[in-house]
């Protein structure tokens, strides 16, 4: 089938639910993707902060062949070396004392506010609690995830949702403390806000509100399913910044393709929170998908992804500042490592920028606020950045 045919047979039987760029992927070696015509893409996308090192990584392959032929389901009411060595790993990676495995983001997500009701519950005898959540965050698609995420397109077709949610400005703690009643569980912030416009949080508003949790008994949850796994150059932007949640919450990157997301908490929580029969998933943490976490995070550590994106950003940013610099149409750039966003004005649409350097042979992607993004792999080099931003500037031109 070539790629009309095949965009064609999507669209008669699939639910149009997304609206896909004309483009249809075949595989991927290192940074480039390829579609069924044989054209080269360089990828600066990751799948949406997915493929931290690339395509077709032979270590990865191989951990993953070998488990497909040993196991890749049993049930959770069973034990399996894989869940052992995955949870021991993520746990030692996160600084977190407790892992619990889920089959997406949404799925953490969900996770984290049932683990945060139960404390409160079991804390003061009582249920009736509620969550604060931070404008413009992104926290996925579930009822429950959709509940805490702070932006109203996504949210109004499907009121009500969970009650008792209250949104704060994102780095704006006394906007937090007026949010906070005797009613909330917990408070849910991604460290680097993806989708709502990658936006960094300061560090003081971080401490301010860990500060806040700590005084209040409440929970801290970091979001890090799309800024965590070494994307802002430590393996979780919590480490960066200093401030250490009650729940963490990962999946994207962690699983280097395959779906897993997990949230972890610490022992303080594991304490006196969920208990068996509270939770529960078919999926979550199987065989296949944990041998994913642990090729991943030995990747990681193995390969020096961290010192890549830390060694990188300086030039990264550099070259943004060009950008910045060079086209009337683009305001500003912020990020963190490579979590990178060019903020735009209104004389160009996000999403056309993207088309057009799709069609040039770049993949990028948007996020809320007008803002290219860029997720690249972890493992792109010097010469990659070149290329990336020579398509950039050159559709940035045309565009404005
Ligand atoms: C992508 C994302 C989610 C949702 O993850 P899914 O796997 O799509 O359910 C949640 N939070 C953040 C910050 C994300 O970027």
């Amino acid at each position: 089938m070539n790629s009309k045919e095949i965009i064609d047979l999507t669209e008669q039987n699939c639910f149009h639910v997304y609206n896909r760029f004309n483009v249809v992927f075949d595989h991927g070696d290192g940074v480039t993707l390829y579609d069924v015509e044989g054209k080269a893409y360089l990828d600066f996308a990751s799948g949406i902060g997915v493929n931290a090192f690339g395509y077709n990584n032979k270590k990865f392959n191989d951990t993953i062949t070998r488990q497909l032929g040993k196991l890749y389901h049993i049930s959770n009411l069973y034990y399996h070396p894989m869940l052992a060595e995955a949870s021991k790993k993520l746990c030692e990676v996160s600084k977190m004392d407790k892992a619990f495995f889920t089959n997406s983001g949404a799925e953490a997500v969900e996770g984290a506010i049932k683990t945060a009701k139960k404390y409160a519950y079991n804390k003061n005898n009582r249920s009736g609690y509620g969550i604060v959540a931070m404008d413009s965050s992104f926290h996925g698609r579930t009822v429950g995830a959709l509940s805490v995420t702070g932006t109203e397109a996504y949210r109004t077709p499907f009121l009500p949702l969970m009650d008792k949610v209250d949104f704060a400005t994102f780095n704006d703690l006394g906007s937090v403390k007026d949010a906070v009643d005797d009613d909330t569980c917990a408070i849910i912030v991604e460290p680097v806000q993806g989708e709502g416009g990658v936006t960094p949080a300061n560090k003081e508003f971080l401490e301010g509100v860990r500060a806040l949790c700590d005084k209040k008994d409440i929970l801290l949850i970091f979001d890090e399913i799309q800024c965590g796994m070494g994307r802002t150059g430590s393996m979780y932007a919590c480490h960066g910044y200093g401030v250490k949640p009650d729940i963490l919450l990962t999946a994207k990157a962690l699983g280097g393709g395959l779906p897993i997301g997990a949230f972890l908490v610490t022992d303080k929580v594991a304490k006196s929170s969920l208990t068996p029969g509270d939770h529960g998933t078919t999926y979550g943490g199987n065989p296949l998908c944990t041998a994913a976490v642990k090729a991943s995070i030995e990747i990681m550590t193995a390969d020096g992804l961290l010192e890549n994106v830390n060694s990188l950003t300086p030039y990264l940013e550099s070259k943004l500042d060009e950008v910045v610099k060079d086209c009337k149409c683009a305001k500003s750039h912020r990020g963190k490592g490579f979590m990178q966003g060019i903020v735009l004005d209104e004389s160009v649409k996000a999403g056309d920028v993207v088309k057009a350097c799709l069609e040039k042979g770049l993949v990028v992607l948007s996020a809320g606020g007008n803002v290219l993004r860029l997720l690249p792999p972890l493992v792109i080099s010097k010469a990659d950045i070149d290329k990336a931003i020579a398509i950039i500037k050159e559709v940035l031109a045309v565009e404005q």
